[in-house]
């Protein structure tokens, strides 16, 4: 398992500087909602935001961040003038390199990297290299830098602890465990809407039927690729990067209830597991508190008033995208990237009612044929080779998969 440091946390008594990358999606909401719980541990002195500017500015209000970001430069304008006659002003910036800061103030202690998709790679990056305890939820990050973030986090002292409710839970079954007696990892699945859908009305699926998810509230893109099964595919990859295993160390199991968020299996038979409502303020608290506890507002599971709880091996049939995740994984060099760039093309273009919910695999595995999978271990090649396969897959979606 990536070894976890702990130079970067204040004392237990000191309060926390938080910086929220990506304040207004799901997971920087619920991120507030555990922190407002925790006045006394927690001050939040970074919030950023893409175009949901109304909301930033609500936040800030609430939270009086020292520095507010708005990533789309076209908006900062209209958000700075939302300050006008106020007696309070935070700092703001825009773009790339306000995201970068707000990744890497000398006075954050900790920074929750929760933008979506490969838009957020650049400034988790820069958490982990100004030694932040960096809270990874965008899995898409690490899926497309893979040892690049790992090895910044290392060489920099940084704690890179999962936020992703499996990961995070194997996080918690591994403690106080020796490496050596880990046999293998159990991510579960919820299965997403589609677990029992009849195959020929895979076809037909809309964006609002994909983006219902059963158990979990969540942004469209994650709610999508949960439908598809992509999200476990990220996720997959995501495990092996974190916990140091190869794909055959890794165990998929459809989970539909999402009560146990994943399991570790050793060698002497045991399964530790780890049970929660399905609430990411669970993660979050954990990941925010580590190595203590603090409350999420969520309370236990009342396990007498359970109902039953189910298990059973993926159809990878029915989720290709799980097959595509696993085939990237084995073509290494730079096949992790063409998946998840491609994959966030299909997602955006099926969401826009663009292409059929069942061409999102082919789109993925069209990119995958045909872009040359070299090894890019730095930051400007790997942001490279994701604009080409994004370029390609727009392409190919316009030429040979839109209805004319
Ligand atoms: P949302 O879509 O709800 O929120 C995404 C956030 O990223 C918003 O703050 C958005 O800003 C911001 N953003 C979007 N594009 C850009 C950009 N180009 N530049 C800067 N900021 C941008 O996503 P989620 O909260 O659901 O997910 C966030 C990450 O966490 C994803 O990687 C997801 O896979 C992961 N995750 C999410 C879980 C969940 O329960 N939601 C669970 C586990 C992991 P704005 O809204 O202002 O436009």
């Amino acid at each position: 398992m990536v070894e976890v440091q702990t130079s970067s946390s204040p004392a237990p008594s000191d309060v926390a500087h938080v910086s929220i990358l990506g304040a207004t999606g799901s997971v920087g909401v619920n991120t507030l909602d555990v922190i407002e719980r925790h006045e006394a541990k927690f001050s939040v002195t970074a919030l950023t935001a893409n175009n949901n500017i109304d909301l930033l500015f609500d936040q800030c209000l609430k939270f009086h961040p020292e520095v507010a970001v708005v990533a789309n430069e076209d908006l900062v304008d209209q958000f700075s003038a939302k300050f006008n006659g106020s007696s309070y002003k935070p700092d703001i910036h825009s773009g790339n390199q306000g995201l970068e800061l707000a990744a890497s103030l000398s006075e954050v202690d900790f920074v929750m990297a929760a933008i979506v998709g490969a838009a957020g790679l650049p400034a988790t990056l820069a958490a982990a290299r100004a030694g932040k305890r960096t809270l990874l939820a965008n899995k898409e990050a690490l899926v497309m830098s893979g040892s690049l973030l790992i090895n910044a986090a290392r060489s920099h002292a940084a704690e890179l602890l999962p936020i992703d409710s499996e990961h995070n839970a194997v996080f918690q079954c591994l403690s106080g465990s020796n490496e050596c007696d880990v046999e293998r990892i159990i991510l579960t699945a919820s299965g997403g809407p589609f677990l029992k859908l009849p195959l020929d009305e895979f076809a037909a699926v809309t964006p609002e039927q994909a983006v219902a998810h059963p158990n979990w509230e969540m942004g469209k893109k994650i709610s999508v690729d949960s439908a598809t099964m992509m999200n476990k595919g990220l996720e997959i990859i995501e495990a092996c990067m974190l916990f140091e295993k190869n794909a055959d160390e890794i165990e998929v199991v459809i989970h539909p209830q999402s009560i146990i968020h994943s399991l570790v299996a050793y060698v002497d038979g045991s399964l530790i597991a780890h049970l929660a409502y399905p609430d990411m303020r669970v993660p979050i608290a954990h990941a925010l508190a580590w190595p203590q506890r603090i409350q999420s507002g969520i309370g236990t599971i009342d396990l007498a008033k359970l109902g039953p709880l189910e298990f059973h091996a993926p159809d990878r049939n029915r989720f290709p995208c799980l097959q595509l995740a696993y085939q990237a994984l084995e073509a290494g060099g730079s096949a992790a990237i063409i998946l998840n760039a491609a994959n966030e093309v299909a997602v955006a273009s099926f969401l826009h009612s663009e292409i059929r919910f069942t061409e999102i695999p082919q789109v993925i595995d069209q990119a995958l044929q045909h872009i040359a999978h070299e090894n890019v271990l730095e930051l400007e090649t790997i942001l490279a080779k994701d604009q080409e396969t994004r370029t390609y897959t727009r392409a190919y979606i316009e030429q040979s998969v839109r209805p004319s």
